[in-house]
Order: C-alpha cells, then sequence, then structure tokens
C-alpha cells in the first residue's frame, strides 16, 4: 500500500481524497497556498507544506514546489485530484521521474486523451461510438473540407484538438461561413493553445451529456460503474449530475458501457477515468475521455457502494483490480447538486466569510465540502464551496430527499446557489428526466 500521499490540491476534493487515505491507513501531506492554511483537510493532513502565494499558477499549477514538497516529507505519492494539474501529462511524467506515485494513468494515456484528434481516433478503433466527422485533423485544402463538411450536413462544429474546457470550438450553420469559421478557429486554437490543429464534427443540436465512469487497473482489468447524466449544465458548467441516467435506451448502454470497458483494456488504461458522450435519439457519440476523477463522482459511488478514491489508491499502489463487473450492483438514484458561492441569479463569485454553515442529513444524504463556521472563501480559486448528494431507492424519492436537505442547508456570509439548486429540483421537466444540455440556459433565459 501507498505509505504517504500529497494531497496536490485544495477544497471539497482534498477533503474527499484525505478520507479515503485515512481509510486505507495512507499518511497524508496537504500542500496549500498561503491563504489556504485554514482548509479543514490541511488541519486534519499529518503533515502540511505551503507551496507559494496565492495565484494558483504560484501554488497548486506550480510543478517543482509540489514535487519538493514531497520530497521533503518522503511522501511516496501524489493525488492530484480534478482540475489544477490533474490532466497535465508533464507533471504526471515529473512526478514519476522523480521517483513518485502518480495516483492517475501514464503521462502517455493523458497526453493521448489531451488531443482530442489522437483520442476519437483511439476511441473508434476501440469500437466506441464516435460523432460522425473529419476522422482526423482538417487539411488545408479547402475544397475537401467543403465536401466534407456537405456530405456530413448542417450544422457542423470545428473544434480544435488541444481544445479544454470548452474553448476553441465553433459552430457553423451554412457553407458560406464554413472556411471562415475553420480559419478563425485555427488562429484562435495557435493563440490559446499554441496548436492550430483542428477537426470537423456533425453539430448535434440536443443531445443530452451522459458519461461512463471506469476503473481499470492497468494491468488488463477493467469495470464501468455505470453512467451518469450531467445534462443539466450553465456555460458548459454541470450544475447538478445524477446516476443513473434516466430514460435511456437499454441497449444503447448496454453497448456503450461494454466499448468503454473494452476501450481501457485496449490502451491499457490504469486508475478513474470518464468517457463523455453526446446522447441524442437514442444514440451515443463520444466526445472526451477525461483521465481524472470527476467532481460527480459521488453519485457512481452511491448508485453501486464503491468508493472510487479508495480504488484509485490501491491502483496506484500496484494492486489488481480486486473487483469484478459482476459485483457491482447498481442499486436506486443519486443527484448531485453542486453548491456554488455565487449569486443565484448574476453568477458572480461571492468569496468572503462563511459566518454560519449548517449541512443537512438524514437518510440518503451526503454532503462533501470543505466549509465550516468562521472560514474564509478566498476569491483566488473556483466557486464550488460543497456538492449535496441525495440517494432514493428512486428518483423520484432522491429528489425529494434533495428537496429537503436544499432546504435544511444553511450557508450565512456570503451567496450561493442554493436557491438555483431548489428551483431546479422543482423544475418539472427536471422531474420528467431527459432535459438535454441547453435546458437550464433556456429556462435562466440566457
Ligand atoms: P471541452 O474539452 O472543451 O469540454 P468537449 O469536446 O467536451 O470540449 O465539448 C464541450 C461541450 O461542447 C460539450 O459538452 C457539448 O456541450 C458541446 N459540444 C462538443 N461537441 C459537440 C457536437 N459535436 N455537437 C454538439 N455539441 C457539442
Amino acid at each position: 500500500m501507498l505509505d504517504k500521499v500529497v494531497i496536490a490540491n485544495r477544497g471539497e476534493i482534498a477533503l474527499r481524497i484525505l478520507r479515503a487515505c485515512k481509510e486505507l491507513g495512507i499518511k497524508t501531506v496537504a500542500v496549500h497556498s498561503q491563504v489556504d492554511a485554514d482548509l479543514i483537510h490541511a488541519r486534519l493532513a499529518d503533515e502540511t507544506v505551503c507551496i507559494g502565494p496565492n495565484p494558483s499558477k504560484s501554488s497548486y499549477l506550480n510543478i517543482p514546489a509540489i514535487i519538493s514538497a514531497a520530497e521533503v516529507t518522503d511522501a511516496t505519492a501524489i493525488h492530484p485530484g480534478y482540475g489544477f494539474l490533474a490532466e497535465n501529462a508533464d507533471f504526471a511524467e515529473q512526478v514519476e521521474r522523480s521517483g513518485f506515485t502518480f495516483v492517475g494513468p501514464t503521462a502517455d494515456v493523458i497526453r493521448m486523451m489531451g488531443d482530442k484528434v489522437e483520442a476519437i481516433k483511439s476511441m473508434k478503433e476501440a469500437g466506441v461510438p464516435t460523432v460522425p466527422g473529419s476522422d482526423g485533423p482538417l487539411s488545408d485544402d479547402d475544397e475537401r473540407t467543403l465536401k466534407l463538411a456537405a456530405k456530413i450536413g448542417y450544422p457542423v462544429i470545428i473544434k480544435a484538438a488541444a481544445g479544454g474546457g470548452g474553448r476553441g470550438m465553433r459552430v457553423v450553420h451554412t457553407e458560406a461561413s464554413l472556411l471562415k469559421s475553420k480559419h478563425i478557429t485555427q488562429s484562435e486554437a495557435k493563440t490559446a493553445f499554441g496548436d492550430d490543429t483542428v477537426y470537423l464534427e456533425k453539430f448535434l443540436e440536443n443531445p443530452r451529456h451522459i458519461e461512463v465512469q471506469v476503473i481499470a487497473d492497468g494491468q488488463g482489468n477493467a469495470i464501468h460503474l455505470g453512467d451518469r447524466d450531467c445534462s443539466m449544465q450553465r456555460r458548459h458548467q454541470k450544475v447538478v449530475e445524477e446516476a443513473p441516467a434516466p430514460l435511456v435506451d437499454k441497449d444503447a448502454r448496454q453497448a456503450v458501457l461494454e466499448s468503454c470497458v473494452n476501450a481501457c483494456k485496449k490502451i491499457n488504461y490504469r486508475g478513474a477515468g470518464t468517457f463523455e458522450f453526446l446522447y441524442e435519439k437514442g444514440q451515443f457519440f463520444f466526445i472526451e475521455m477525461n483521465t481524472r476523477l470527476q467532481v460527480e463522482h459521488p453519485v457512481s459511488e452511491l448508485i453501486t457502494g464503491i468508493d472510487i478514491v479508495k480504488q484509485q489508491l490501491l491502483v496506484a499502489s500496484g494492486r489488481k483490480l480486486s473487483l469484478k463487473q459482476s459485483d457491482i450492483k447498481f442499486k436506486g438514484h443519486a443527484i448531485e447538486c453542486r453548491i456554488n458561492a455565487e449569486d443565484p441569479k448574476t453568477f458572480l463569485p461571492s468569496p468572503g466569510k462563511v459566518t454560519l454553515f449548517h449541512a443537512p442529513g438524514g437518510p440518503g444524504i451526503r454532503v462533501d465540502s470543505h466549509l465550516y463556521g468562521g472560514y474564509t472563501i478566498p476569491p483566488h480559486y473556483d466557486s464550488l464551496i460543497g456538492k449535496l448528494i441525495a440517494y432514493g431507492d428512486d428518483r423520484e424519492t432522491a429528489i425529494i430527499r434533495a428537496q429537503i436537505a436544499l432546504e435544511e442547508m444553511l450557508i450565512e456570509g456570503i451567496r450561493t446557489n442554493i436557491p438555483l439548486q431548489r428551483e431546479i429540483m422543482r423544475d418539472t421537466n427536471f422531474q420528467k428526466g431527459g432535459t438535454n444540455i441547453h435546458y437550464l440556459e433556456k429556462k435562466l433565459g440566457h
């Protein structure tokens, strides 16, 4: 087993990782920026190291500082959490080169999945269903691009191979604007990502976002933990997630789950990962793979009873996956409401001192949050301050429990999106299930 793990992250996910380490008897090192010495996980960790000033660039993205922290504390492994350096192949490589275990896949796999053209190619080869498109980078041959788009049918989307975070893509509705859009996306991609490779896909107009959670050991074994629906989004940011995805074609689901497991085996994937799909008219279309733990992993944990973070740590320690697919039993329904420190109407961040915090409880309620009364939310980082996860035997029960818990949850001193979450849980279309990725923005009048 890993002896001592550096938690290279902050907030709720750092606390989540700390809890898993403690359960496994692993010692922990919290690394934090100056302002973050007050984080609850830093108080609870065996050791703490301040890795730099507040800007992420100087602390949570500061690779030499994080590796030095592992060195001075005699740690054996580094868990990157999500965001920050979690999908940075250079970081994974430097961690391993410095003699530490990276809790995640190999640098090569991270690099491949970071290049969307490469990722789609390898997934297609592995039998994962992909979006009809250019099957590779667009060439400089404009005639070919025009022909391809005509064949696929408008609208199409031009995407940067190196894009991420919803940036570097452009929807094209007519042939007249295709080439101009291609050139603009290329030059934007060059500026933003230093790589002007772009590709083309059919633009799906009203898809849902459905993703598949996998765990693999890099030794030939892989399983899936079912799917999640994360269609409730605003500006490509997920707001509510649930598992299993409601109202999905059974056969299509089974086929896609199996294809993800096969793909993991084929690329010899190691660790936890997520295959993201768009789902429209009963069909799944792969868009990307996230080679890390996701914010929304708890909903899968609640319907399977599997602790994904513990599995990550076990696999990273070199153990073979002890779970077989037949061990995974799906039971009930789970819904996660992301709680953000932001104005529920303007969505502007709302950092500051939390004067009062009361977490809800009761049957089927889980709260993953680093908040406590008197804690000051710094303005430098993401506005996610917690996750409220409700579980029930069925979807309706999970929604009712989420509603009750959202009424109980008290956060004072700052503004939060709790009122928006209450509204979503009361929304009759959400209650029916199966709303698409544009639903929330339309509801908000954006
Ligand atoms: P990123 O890495 O920037 O998150 P993705 O490829 O995951 O990029 O796409 C982000 C979002 O853009 C998707 O969740 C979806 O909302 C939209 N999108 C991407 N590709 C398509 C497509 N082919 N059709 C419709 N929407 C798409």
